[in-house]
């Protein structure tokens, strides 16, 4: 049986990657990693669904034993992605997507240069400083924080195979619709 394929998808905060990740998962059969994290679950978010939590000597013990396939510190607490379940599913030839950072899907790259980064952009950095805006009642200072480390996670998608722009958001997810299949095409 053929080997799935490993998708990692990246952007900065306020692009609206979570969005574009849910329409993409209802129109594709791409399996979703769940994401181990030492941060504090939010309102409305689910033990198992939208991450593991765990706690720090958890998620320690977890990368001294090899259980990680890459991990970060991202805003002072680790995230990353166990290695069990994605080589499982790949194995059994299904397409897996990881919704991670930049520094997580540059490691990827280096350990599985055949994976396929899809990173997504905003129209223009105006507009995502505007959604980041948006977000809530953040004090100036919060905002020009998100606002740089945005920009820094921008600077990062020369590296991804392909670039995306959420502008509108169904044809955002055909084009990625676009790529997946195209990739499916690819003899392997
Ligand atoms: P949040 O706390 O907002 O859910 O996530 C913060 C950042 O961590 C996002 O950019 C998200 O994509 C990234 N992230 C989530 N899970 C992982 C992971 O397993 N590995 C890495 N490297 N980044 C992750």
């Amino acid at each position: 049986m053929n080997k799935g394929r490993l998708y990692v998808f990246s952007g900065p905060s306020g692009v609206g990657k979570d969005t574009v990740l849910s329409l993409l998962l209802s129109r594709s059969d791409l399996t979703k990693s769940v994401s181990a994290t030492t941060r504090a679950p939010r309102e409305g978010e689910t033990d198992g669904v939208d991450y593991y939590f765990v706690t720090k000597e958890q998620f320690e013990t977890l990368i001294r034993e090899g259980g990680m396939l890459e991990y970060t510190v991202y805003a002072g607490n680790y995230y990353g992605t166990p290695k069990a379940p994605v080589e499982a599913w790949l194995s059994e030839g299904k397409d897996v997507i990881l919704k991670i950072e930049v520094d997580g899907g540059a490691q990827i790259k280096t350990l599985m240069p055949e994976s396929i980064g899809i990173f997504i952009l905003p129209p223009s950095k105006e507009e995502l400083e505007r959604r980041l805006r948006m977000r809530g009642t953040d004090s100036e200072e919060a905002v020009q924080k998100r606002l740089a480390a945005a920009l820094n996670e921008l600077s990062c998608a020369e590296r991804y195979d392909y670039r995306v722009v959420n502008d509108d958001l169904d044809l955002c997810v055909d084009e990625i619709l676009a790529i997946l299949k195209k990739n499916k095409k690819k003899s392997r």
